[in-house]
């Protein structure tokens, strides 16, 4: 396994999130727009010929959809997809001309709604077509959309037989065409070609629509994965786009910060935490952090990872608990931790994909659950 982080050489450390945050804070979120910015630069550098969309479902990756949709509208990013249309219709409030896909497609009874915020459903079985079609039928016009063709990932989209060609979907202002890659983050996976082949034989049938197959890592397959607009979500936010392969190409952009809220000197031979899954070593000086697995800090990162109290790094003790978690800073200076200071999580010598590595998940699946109770920052 991967060391969880690089060894720290004289790094000039912060020690307490640029801006002033509310005195209730526990932790905070610091994201850097122009980092997350400079990432979409480079994807526009790694595909020249096509447009750049950003995927921001889930609250864009949990790193706030509504601000990062902005900052990237305003370098210049005009096509966004979600998934679910209230994710729709809360980034609409933000982002009043650009396009915005919904990829769950069209559910009964939420044909008003898509309409009414101009939301475009991106339309994965015949069902979501013939609904489509008979709102248009009500509204008096063709209502715009996107087709998803399943090339073989079967989670969402038409069957490849059942796509015949365009004029099926008369009555209706198809758009664009898409699928969906299973092993993009895998560039020399045999699924990637069996995919490509699969979509580049229906795609005949949809001459004059916009076409679109690559995620993140298609990104960095062959030019021929590009299509005419790319649908990045993972690298706008410094996520490595290859299972952690090689050097990851994005920078990252988020801080985590915990706040100290009490520090204490126990002999050894004492437990920390519950279920006592921790005995000290050595008389030991704790502090405990006012942020827990309801923060987002994941349960399974007890006994496991590190935070950063300036450049020294203190190993989380024991359980990590619903509000708190201990970390063990005998070998920081006492100047550096005392209630009302600050720890880092994560920055870019921990990143979400260190930390994910260290318990067998992914990033994604550590960014979408941190800000439900943590103090968001935007830097610009
Ligand atoms: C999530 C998603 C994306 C973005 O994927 P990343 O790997 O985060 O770049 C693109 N297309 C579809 C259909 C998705 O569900």
């Amino acid at each position: 396994m991967r060391p969880l982080s690089k060894p720290l050489l004289n790094q000039n450390f912060s020690l307490s999130p640029k801006a002033v945050i509310p005195a209730t804070e526990m932790g905070c979120l610091e994201i850097n727009l122009k980092t997350i910015v400079k990432n979409y630069q480079l994807m526009k550098d790694l595909a020249p010929h096509a447009e750049i969309s950003a995927v921001l479902k889930a609250d864009g990756y949990g790193f706030g959809a509504s601000p990062v949709g902005k900052a990237l509208r305003d370098a210049g990013c005009k096509t966004f997809f979600v998934a679910h249309l209230d994710e729709g219709i809360a980034l609409r409030k933000t982002l009043q001309n650009e396009k915005i896909y919904i990829l769950t497609g069209v559910l009964p009874g939420t044909e008003n709604e898509l309409i009414q915020h101009n939301l475009t459903p991106v339309l994965n079985h015949a069902g979501m077509y013939e609904l489509w079609k008979t709102a248009g039928h009500l509204e008096n016009r063709p209502l715009q959309c996107a087709l998803h063709i399943d090339t073989g990932m079967h989670r969402l989209g038409f069957e490849m037989k059942d796509i015949p060609n365009a004029r099926c979907f008369e009555g209706l202002s198809l758009e664009m065409v898409m699928s969906h890659l299973a092993c993009s983050q895998i560039p020399g996976h045999p699924m990637n070609a069996q995919q490509l082949a699969a979509f580049q034989k229906v795609i005949p049938h949809f001459q004059r629509l916009q076409k679109s197959l690559s995620d993140t890592g298609g990104l960095f397959l062959n030019p021929e994965y590009h299509y005419d607009i790319i649908r990045p979500g993972l690298g706008f936010f410094g996520m490595h786009p290859q299972s952690l392969e090689g050097p990851n190409p994005f920078q990252n952009v988020l801080t985590l910060w915990g706040k100290i809220i009490q520090v204490r000197s126990v002999p050894k031979g004492e437990t920390v935490g519950y279920g006592a899954t921790f005995k000290t070593k050595r008389h030991s000086r704790l502090a405990t952090l006012g942020i827990g697995f309801a923060d987002g800090l994941s349960r399974d990162l007890s006994n496991q990872g590190h935070v950063f109290i300036g450049d020294f790094k203190a190993p989380i003790l024991g359980r990590i608990s619903m509000d708190y978690s201990v970390v063990d800073v005998s070998d920081v200076p006492e100047s550096l931790c005392y209630p009302g200071s600050w720890v880092q999580l994560v920055n870019e010598h921990q990143t979400l994909d260190d930390l994910a590595l260290s318990i067998n998940t992914i990033s994604r699946e550590l960014s979408i659950h941190l800000g439900s109770r943590l103090y968001r920052m935007y830097e610009n």
